[in-house]
């Protein structure tokens, strides 16, 4: 049975790793798109460590403004429950400011964001003034059908944004985190018939955010639903090519 340990044992070679870190010009402004559970959240751990850069997850960041229970996190806590995206204007507003993260400054890899045409395109007028773009966007290609299984089995440590699951990359403790020993948590939403829901949103508004990326000859397609360590090498091969 697989652990999280086998992504450590079964990474690619060293000479990528130090070529990955060495080249002198790696792709520092990524977008991870794909729907939930083709595992961005999970390669952009291992990637940002890798690279220096912060992983700017637009679904934590979210839950944390909910969490605050401020007029505007309610707002967008009634969207979220129905598997909605949250409005446009503020989203993005939320993440520029992400974006000023000291942590930020080597680049940032967004993991679910932007998940609409009009978040794309407000990310690149602000981009734009900064005189910088988007360099990669990686397309984590997965069957719809896979889905349900690795949203269902899902456990978060929700402060380091570590995942687990229940079949694929079981904790070593049942319900515990491997690192901090802290309990794990499912996500309300991480239901099958939420997932609906949200694969609908996926196929219907951020779509036609891979499309757009493609015009600009950006786009990188990744098998998704390769073993992780497979998907590893992919997105690194991507990053450095
Ligand atoms: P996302 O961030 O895209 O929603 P996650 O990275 O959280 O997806 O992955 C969803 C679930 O599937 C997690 O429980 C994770 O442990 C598991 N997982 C991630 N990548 C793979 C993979 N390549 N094969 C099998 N399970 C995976």
């Amino acid at each position: 049975m697989a652990s999280n340990n086998t992504f450590l044992v079964n990474a690619p070679s060293l000479d990528i790793m130090t070529e990955f870190k060495c080249s002198s010009k790696p792709h520092k402004r990524i977008i991870f798109i794909g729907p939930p559970g083709s595992g961005k959240g999970t390669q952009s751990l291992i990637i940002k460590e890798k690279y220096g850069l912060c992983h700017l997850a637009t679904g934590d960041i979210l839950r944390a403004v909910v969490a605050a229970k401020t007029p505007l996190g309610i707002k967008i806590k009634e969207n979220m429950e129905k598997g909605k995206v949250g409005p446009d204007d503020l989203v993005v507003e939320i993440m520029n400011e992400a974006m000023k993260k000291p942590s930020c400054e080597n680049g940032f890899i967004l993991d679910g964001f932007p998940r609409t045409l009009a978040q794309a395109q407000k990310l690149d007028e602000i981009l734009e003034k900064q005189r910088t773009k988007i360099d990669k966007v990686l397309d984590f290609a997965i069957d719809d059908s896979i889905l349900e299984e690795r949203i269902t089995g899902r456990w978060i440590h929700a402060s380091s944004g570590r995942t687990y699951h229940t079949k694929f990359a079981p904790p070593k403790v049942h319900g515990v985190d491997d690192v901090t020993g802290e309990p794990l948590i499912q996500r309300k939403d991480d239901t099958a018939e939420v997932l609906k829901l949200r694969l609908e949103v996926f196929h219907r508004q951020t779509e036609p955010v891979i499309e757009y990326y493609k015009k600009k000859g950006v786009v990188a397609k990744i098998p998704a639903e390769n073993p992780p360590n497979e998907v590893t090498a992919e997105v690194l091969k991507v990053l450095l090519s």
